[in-house]
């Protein structure tokens, strides 16, 4: 039945990894906590027993659009699905609430908030829920990025609901965030289970930025060409002013932050998915409701506040699994300023935590180990080196070189200016500098002063750059540059210390540029616009109609019959009945 249903209702031919076992934890009556990247596949382990079970499944969930997403795709398979939210007015959600009594709704999607509003317990205990369903888990956590308060209460579920099972889906939490929803849901002898965080069909590069970073977008951007992608910018500014570049450049972008009205933002949106434009350019306001499953591209033009932002991020490329890349643009400066956003917080646990958050974020950014790996480890999963599937394992064998010397000579300049000064001070100091505040604090005075004339200033900065991600350097109060105990081991001479030869002469390499996606262009382009047009027409999202995955299926396998159309990826019987004979007289006339 399981099985059958998966081919059928979803077009899925099996199961990915841990599906299956969430799938039967809920049918058994067994709460659940599964934890699976982005694109894992984690709506598929709610909606399919639901459909098996009587009853109906309420689904909370954080954000409007991200519900509207997963309502639609659903109805468009002929799911009974509805959502309750101030999005609606009174009669529509009469109307649903009098389907709801009736048992005529299969899953129905809340916010959290709605379990506060007047009656709506009442209203719950009134039809037959089969099981919870409780989305982005990680938000009751106040240890995880985006803790939510309406999900801390959550918690009440258990007492209101004793004999309902929960299942909660996350694809961002550490073992200490799991905790956190376990205790918090009082989950009862949860199933846990834990996916790796590896997305193996997403490449991954960072670079450092030069200038404002124009040129390697640009570059980026040549290998994914007709392409959906969205750049990540720190500002509205920068959102603005780089729309509007890519927009000269003759690519189909447009912007998107908070501080436009809701009329354009909905309009940006549904251009996007509707794929009437290619690239969305935005602040982080956009991306935690998208559901687009064929996002190939994620660019960062400046650094993320947390790896959990990060991840998330980047999570939104290759939902559909096909190979899709990302490019994260950092610098120091990004740093500097996140870290001044912090300094405004109130002294605390809090702010140490973001202290250490932004810490590894940079860390992460201007590492050469696997990024898939360091990834891994900030989740507290332990990954194999990806080998080909990130700049660091691509850059292939790196030619080291010791800066012990020039550690202990940068270490003891920090020293001798007292751990008081920034980094750029610093090297100032450090190479002789004649600027005026060297001679106001009489730092000519010192010892070190000009040691370092040998190196460049990029080079110097390179080296302390290197000391950051050892964690050997911190930062303090006002972007004092501190040592840590490994920094004065390394002063004292204790500890080797090497670096990439690359950094240090502060090369700049160009990427080259692979073809993304296995299918012909030509034919899968023709796809892409059949899809264009259903979905105009039907008012649907793209992607709803078909995925990529579907597409390249499509163009690779030429289907002629109903029975080959049904072996597509992604293809069962009710979208068949839909679209299917209009994708079969395309194949048809491509074989001729
Ligand atoms: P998540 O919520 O974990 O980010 P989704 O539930 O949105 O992921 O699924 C991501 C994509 O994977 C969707 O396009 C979905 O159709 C596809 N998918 C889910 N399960 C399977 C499966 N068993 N086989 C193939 N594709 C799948």
């Amino acid at each position: 039945m399981v099985n059958k249903l998966l081919k059928t209702v979803f077009g899925h031919d099996k199961f990915r990894a841990f599906q299956q076992e969430a799938v039967d934890a809920i049918l058994s009556n067994k709460d659940l906590l599964t934890i699976l990247p982005t694109g894992g596949g984690k709506s598929l382990c709610y909606q399919l027993p639901s459909l098996v079970k009587d009853g109906t499944t309420i689904v909370i969930s954080p954000l409007i659009a991200l519900m509207q997403d997963q309502v639609s795709a659903l109805k468009n398979n002929d799911i009974k699905a509805e959502m309750i939210s101030s999005a609606q007015d009174y009669q529509e959600i009469q109307n649903i609430t009098q389907r709801l009594i009736q048992g005529d709704i299969k899953l129905l999607y809340i916010a959290p908030e709605r379990l506060s509003a007047n009656g709506f317990i009442d209203l719950l205990h009134q039809i037959n829920i089969n099981f919870f369903v409780i989305d982005e888990a990680h938000c009751v956590s106040e240890w995880g990025h985006e803790f939510r308060s309406d999900y801390r209460n959550l918690s009440r579920l258990k007492e209101l609901f004793p004999h309902v099972n929960i299942s909660a889906f996350t694809a961002t939490a550490t073992k200490k965030v799991q905790e956190d929803i376990v205790n918090t849901l009082k989950l009862d002898n949860p199933l846990q289970l834990r996916g790796k965080t590896l997305r193996d069909n997403i490449m991954i590069n960072s670079q450092k930025r030069s200038s404002n970073g124009r040129n390697q977008l640009l570059n980026f951007l040549q290998g994914h060409q007709k392409q959906c992608g969205i750049v990540y910018a720190f500002s509205r500014k920068d959102v603005e002013s780089t729309a509007k570049f890519l927009q000269e450049k003759g690519y189909k972008a447009d912007a998107y932050h908070a501080g436009l009205s809701s009329e354009i933002r909905n309009g940006v949106y549904t251009d996007f998915v509707y794929e009437n434009i290619d690239i969305v350019v935005a602040t982080i306001a956009f991306g935690m409701g998208i559901d687009k499953s064929n996002i190939r591209f994620v660019v960062h033009i400046s650094m993320p506040k947390t790896m959990e932002n990060y991840y998330q991020e980047i999570g939104r490329a290759g939902r559909d699994g096909l190979p899709s890349e990302t490019l994260l643009l950092y610098s120091k400066s990004d740093e500097i300023q996140r870290r001044m956003l912090i300094d405004n917080l109130d002294n605390g646990e809090y702010k140490n935590l973001m202290y250490s958050k932004l810490n590894k974020m940079y860390s992460f950014a201007n590492s050469n180990e696997c990024r898939h790996k360091k990834i891994g480890a900030y989740f507290d999963d332990e990954l194999q080196e990806c080998k080909d599937l990130c700049d660091s394992c691509n850059r292939g064998e790196l030619e080291y070189t010791d800066i012990k010397t020039e550690c202990m000579k940068l270490l003891s300049t920090i020293y001798r200016c007292e751990q008081r000064f920034g980094i750029n001070h610093i090297v100032d100091v450090l190479r002789g500098s004649k600027s005026q505040k060297v001679y106001q604090f009489n730092h000519d005075k010192l010892s070190v002063y000009g040691i370092g004339e040998d190196l460049s200033k990029n080079g110097w900065i390179a080296v302390s750059e290197r000391l950051f991600e050892l964690e050997a350097l911190d930062i303090g109060e006002f972007k004092a540059t501190k040592i840590t105990s490994l920094g004065l081991d390394i002063l004292k001479g204790k500890v080797e210390v090497n670096i990439d030869k690359e950094k240090l002469q502060n090369v700049k390499k160009e990427r080259k540029i692979d073809k993304i996606l296995d299918v012909d262009d030509e034919i899968f382009e023709k796809f892409r616009e059949l899809r264009r047009e259903i979905s105009t027409h039907e008012n649907v999202p793209a992607y709803i109609v078909f995925s990529d995955k579907t597409l390249v299926d499509f163009a690779n396998k030429l289907p002629t019959t109903k029975d080959e159309a049904l072996e597509v990826n992604g293809v069962g019987e009710v979208k068949f009945e839909r679209y299917g004979e209009q994708f079969l007289k395309l194949c048809h006339e491509f074989k001729k």
